[in-house]
């Protein structure tokens, strides 16, 4: 028995050894790449399924994290605790999410409008509420009207805001990252009329 053992043990380590020699690396993996390609392409029934099982998976993979900012635009881009966005004349943000690093203390939000239409055409600002806040500070925004930038006056739900720019205009507002520390989640949005449902996104310190 234990002749056995270490006969079989022995040849084990050979056949390891032997492998590991050899190691024809490259082209075990290269053919390990294609193969399941080949599968796919010729893609016959029984093949398909296990096929397509990882296929999913990586798909999934960048769809969870555009999921979670509630958008399917990019984060912004933050540098230096600021970070720049854009409106356009489509009524449109480029970004779906802001996160602002926690070591921030101030926070500067830059927004170019990138478009060429007018502020009283397609006007475009940057305010920041509460999520549960949005929809009623968008509503009373309006009813301040154009000449408040249609921000209510000394709104204390509102916690930061930029001017009401047009085309080709660029403002930018900074503020205390403590505000928005506790009590999320936070969102930023643009206050013109009818602008909300599409100009939004998500804003948290991380
Ligand atoms: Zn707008």
């Amino acid at each position: 028995m234990n002749t056995r053992i270490a006969l079989l043990a022995a040849a084990c380590t050979l056949a390891l050894a032997a492998c590991g020699d050899k190691s024809p690396a490259t082209p075990d993996t290269t053919a390990a790449a294609t193969a399941p390609t080949e599968a796919v392409e010729t893609a016959p029934a029984d093949t398909a399924a296990p096929a397509e099982a990882p296929a999913p998976v990586d798909a999934a993979a960048p769809a969870p994290a555009a999921a979670a900012s509630g958008s399917d635009k990019p984060a912004a881009v933050v540098a230096d605790c600021a970070t720049e966005i854009e409106g356009t004349d489509a009524m449109q943000f480029n970004v779906g999410s802001i996160v602002v690093p926690a070591s921030c203390t101030e926070f500067k939000i830059t927004l170019k409008h990138t478009g060429t239409m007018p502020v009283a055409a397609m006007g475009h600002n940057v305010v920041i509420t509460k999520a549960a806040d949005m929809q009623a500070v968008a509503a009373e925004g309006m009813g301040a009207g154009a000449a408040a930038a249609y921000v209510k006056a000394d709104d204390p739900r509102v916690i930061a805001h930029t001017s009401l720019i047009g085309g080709g205009e660029t403002t930018s507002v900074s503020f205390a990252v403590s505000k928005i520390k506790d009590g999320g989640p936070y969102e930023f949005f643009c206050s013109f009329p009818g602008h909300s449902a599409l100009m939004k996104g998500t804003i948290a310190v991380e």
